[in-house]
């Protein structure tokens, strides 16, 4: 049986989100944190709850905690089985056009399409910043539904300029009432301050963080942070129990532990600049300042030096089919760090063809 052509023709054509495991000892490909609650901290805690009864459908604790982490009420906040699913959540509720700026994070474009949405990227300018010429003339003419806004942004690892992301709020607004979604995914990284303190000034601005980021990738756990009436809005589309009761309860304990995620991140800042000036320092090889968990770097034979890490047993991502001669490696442990440093100069050097 051809399934394909039964499948809708806006999705034919799509390719799945790579996330491939190619199995190597040291995984710097996933920006995921090098360090996890696991093996210590709170592993004595019992989780399970009654299993045989439905989780909270409406995450009223969790949401209570991160209101006030965040600074706003219960009824700003809106929890996502990662904020993958609020992502989707945002374009199935206000349809499209959607905008977002290239190269960002893949997903915008992945669910716009699988939606059947119309879908634009608007290229960055040469410093990865917003191009505010290309924006201007982009909302004018597909008058957006939704901009998407990753900043700090995956994989380039730069924030927009605040003013940039304030003056497409603003534009948006008095074009279209549109929503400008600042996706903060790595945030805790960055020295800024970023847009939750906006939020009551802006009632068209929606943030997205996450714990995926900073030690939890495998709970799956987004927040969406915006005006009670957009929230009021999305929640119609939230499907029933969408975050399990074990990933309900361990989210809560991550802000009840704040101070260990915090030094995590201080060490991977730390780390990320002693990264880049390893990287800095390597002979053909040019990283791009970062704000996030990851660096990315040009090198003038990207599939050969990817290749020739993961024989070092070294995962980094390969981007060059979507930026020109691009790696990206996460920032790891020191020790995992030291080791990528020491492949990527093998890797380098070797005059090894594959
Ligand atoms: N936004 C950005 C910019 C990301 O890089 C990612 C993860 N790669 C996500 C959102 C999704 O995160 P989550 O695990 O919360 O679904």
């Amino acid at each position: 049986m051809n399934f394909s052509k039964l499948t809708k023709q806006s999705i034919r054509s799509l390719r799945p989100y790579e996330a491939k495991k190619i199995p190597c000892g040291i995984k710097l490909d996933a920006n995921e944190c090098p360090y996890s609650i696991s093996d210590g901290v709170f592993a004595e805690k019992n989780f399970i709850g009654a299993l045989n009864r439905y989780p909270d459908p409406e995450i009223k604790e969790l949401r209570k905690v991160v209101a006030k982490n965040f600074r706003v009420s219960p009824d700003n906040i809106l929890v996502g089985n990662g904020s993958d699913e609020l992502i989707y959540y945002l374009i199935i509720t206000f349809g499209g056009p959607v905008i977002y700026p290239a190269p960002t994070f893949s997903m915008y474009e992945i669910i716009s399409r699988s939606l059947g949405e119309e879908c634009i990227g608007i290229p960055l300018d040469r410093n990865f910043d917003l191009d505010m010429k290309k924006m201007s003339a982009a909302v004018e003419k597909y008058r957006p539904r939704l901009i998407f806004l990753n900043s700090p942004n995956n994989p380039t690892g730069n924030c927009f300029s605040d003013d940039r992301i304030l003056k497409t709020i603003e534009a948006l607004d008095s074009r279209t009432k549109g929503i400008v979604v600042v996706d903060e995914a790595y945030q805790p990284f960055s020295g800024k301050k970023g847009f939750l303190p906006l939020l009551k000034d802006y009632k068209n601005l929606a943030v997205l963080r996450t714990l995926s980021k900073v030690g939890f990738a495998a709970l799956r756990v987004g927040f969406l942070a915006a005006d009670k009436e957009l929230i009021t809005e999305v929640n119609k589309v939230r499907l029933p129990f969408n975050l399990n009761a074990l990933s309900q309860s361990i989210a809560l304990e991550t802000f009840r532990n704040k101070e260990i995620l915090d030094s995590w991140v201080s060490i991977i800042r730390a780390e990320r600049e002693r990264l880049f000036k390893e990287l800095n320092n390597l002979n053909g090889v040019r990283p791009c300042h970062s704000e996030a968990n990851f660096i990315m770097f040009k090198v003038d034979t990207p599939d050969i030096v990817f290749q020739r890490l993961i024989k070092l047993d070294v995962l980094v991502r390969n981007l060059s089919s979507m930026i020109k001669g691009s790696l990206r490696v996460t920032v790891g442990t020191p020790e995992e760090n030291n080791a990528f440093i020491k492949a990527i100069r093998t890797a380098m050097h070797s005059s090894d063809t594959l």
